[in-house]
């Protein structure tokens, strides 16, 4: 933990660092040898990592079983600050079984060594209540819910060290750490700042929801998740090349800044609404954009409950802004983008295509609306999407 850098605090107060360097890595690595080694399953990679730089500030470690319960129930951590996420190492029983509490651990993704680990405490998750608190629903249908009941039954608490990062990162000239971020912010003079999550490509509506935040403030973070996403999102990479295209030829160079966000999704809807600003919050963002269903999938929540959700926390103690946005589209009689909140017309005269439907334009090769999507990002998306239906599907997903 340093001096920080940045307009506004990180949550909990300090920017935790977890990643060893120089003489204190070499050593360690050197000790890592011996130690038992556990696989991290993606999402428990990519954690490790988000905690490691501090984009999960306070966290220093995966939870504990006192940390788990209360993130579960209470949406709190122990020491009573906002938390939505329970962030766990899962392992099978067998694993947890052969290890021992103060045991120190070789965190491996395959061959890769990514980390150590004290175990603190060894425990079962309690994957139904989870699933019905976190998720709201305990249905396997649901991708974050499926995802957990596949996963270990037991899980290791503990304090990490990051030793390597993950390996064949994608846009490593976009992977900004949270303190990086925080002096990018600083030497821009912005103080002031808004980040947006996506997992899809701006769209005219995304556009017009940025801009109008970046109204109010000095600059804006576009921050996309590329870490697991569901099979039928949009691929990453086309998401990117799409950021660039439309941030070149539409967004002001010196307002905007474009990195990416490691997170696993778990689309967990309203808690990860929370979640996802607060680690927002670690990168030196003030001010943090909830769209409509945010993180949600399928019909499991309800449309604005990412919204509502804010108002169960105390604002001081989440510190970040939230910036509520409505149902965003083309009005034909408008005349441009609007939203429900602003037009008075009716839907006949309204330009919106839903994400099923914007899928399959852009696999039969067709351009979207102008009125919906910028030609060049259309353009660019029209021929992502048709050149990775040609890679085989067992290529393109990691789990
Ligand atoms: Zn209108």
């Amino acid at each position: 933990m340093g001096r920080v850098v940045g307009s506004i605090a990180p949550h909990g107060g300090q920017l935790v660092n977890r990643v060893l360097r120089g003489e204190l890595r070499e050593a360690a690595l050197e000790r890592a040898r011996a130690f038992p080694r556990v696989q991290l399953t993606s999402m428990a990679a990519s954690d490790l990592e988000m905690i490691a730089v501090g984009a999960f500030s306070p966290l220093t470690g995966f939870m504990t079983r006192e940390q788990y319960d209360s993130v579960i129930d209470d949406m709190h951590l122990p020491g009573g600050l906002p938390w939505t996420i329970p962030v766990t190492l899962p392992v099978a029983a067998e694993t947890a079984a052969d290890l021992e509490e103060g045991q120190e651990i070789a965190l491996m993704a395959g061959e890769h060594l990514m980390g150590m680990m004290t175990v603190a405490e060894k425990f079962p998750a309690d994957k139904q209540r989870e699933a019905r608190e976190v998720y709201r629903t305990e249905e396997e249908a649901h991708p974050g819910v499926a995802r957990l009941y596949r996963q270990g039954d037991w899980l290791l608490g503990g304090e990490v060290f990051l030793l390597n990062g993950p390996q064949n990162v994608e846009f490593p000239e976009l992977r900004h750490e949270p303190a990086q971020v925080r002096r990018m912010f600083a030497s821009r003079g912005w103080r002031r700042i808004v980040a947006f999550q996506t997992r899809n490509p701006i769209h005219r509506a995304h556009e017009y929801i940025q801009k109008t935040a970046l109204e109010i403030v000095d600059g804006l973070f576009l921050h996309p998740l590329v870490g697991e996403t569901k099979a039928d999102d949009i691929p990453a990479d086309v998401r990117i090349e799409s950021y660039q295209t439309i941030l070149r030829d539409y967004y002001p160079a010196d307002r905007v800044l474009l990195g990416v966000f490691p997170a696993a999704m778990r689309y967990a809807g309203p808690r990860e609404a929370i979640f996802h600003a607060i680690a927002r919050k670690n990168y030196g963002c003030t001010h943090f954009i909830v769209g409509r269903d945010h993180a949600g999938v399928g019909n499991y929540y309800g449309t604005y409950d990412a919204h509502y959700i804010f108002d169960e926390f105390d604002s001081a103690s989440l510190g970040i802004t939230p910036l509520f946005f409505d149902y965003t589209f083309y009005c034909k009689k408008c005349g441009g983008v609007v939203s429900a909140k602003t037009c008075p017309h009716s839907k006949e005269d309204w330009i919106y295509l839903s994400g099923t439907q914007v899928r399959e334009m852009l696999e039969r090769g067709e351009m979207l609306p102008q009125e919906f999507t910028r030609p060049e990002v259309s353009r660019v998306l029209m021929n992502g999407i048709r050149q990775r239906k040609q890679v085989p599907q067992s290529e393109e997903q990691g789990e």
